[in-house]
């Protein structure tokens, strides 16, 4: 037997708790500063911060300042609109960022995206990068525009 189907769209607004670590984090990209924290077991240091190491499974620390320049890790381009985020084509990567020791979610730029292949050329894993700021900041992660190439 079929059974009925139907196409609906949920949209449900809700308010959620950043925590301690993000909202410190957040208070840092207003002031251009990149802020991790050490696990007091393994020493990494853990970025964006969080309340435990994942590794470890033991409680972090120390808060530390890293660069707002890294090396990408790895990275995609993306030629959909999807809800919520900007209108394509946009890239993101994972950049590990100069004195941490985990990678971040990061939107890319500064380069012409729209052929996919001179995008993954212009940040192939090991590529520099640097943060691009927005003049206006307001404690959000799109407080960095972008990372973009260094020479
Ligand atoms: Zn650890």
């Amino acid at each position: 037997m079929d059974v009925t189907e139907f196409e609906v769209w949920w949209k449900i607004p809700f308010r959620h708790s950043a925590g301690i670590h993000a909202t410190r984090f957040f208070e840092g990209l207003k002031e251009k500063k990149i802020l991790g924290v050490k696990c007091e077991k393994c020493g990494r240091v853990l970025v964006p911060p969080r309340a435990f190491c994942e590794r470890c499974h033991a409680e972090t620390g120390e808060w530390v300042e890293v660069k707002d320049e890294g090396i990408v890790e790895t990275m995609t381009v993306t030629y959909m609109k999807f809800t919520g985020l900007p209108d394509p084509p946009y890239a993101v990567g994972v950049v590990k960022l100069d004195g941490a020791d985990t990678g971040m979610l990061c939107f890319l730029g500064g380069v012409d995206l729209t052929d996919w292949r001179r995008v993954h050329e212009a940040f192939k894993p090991g590529t520099r990068v640097k943060a691009v700021w927005r003049e206006e900041r307001e404690g959000k992660i799109t407080d960095i525009e972008y990372f973009k190439p260094l020479d």
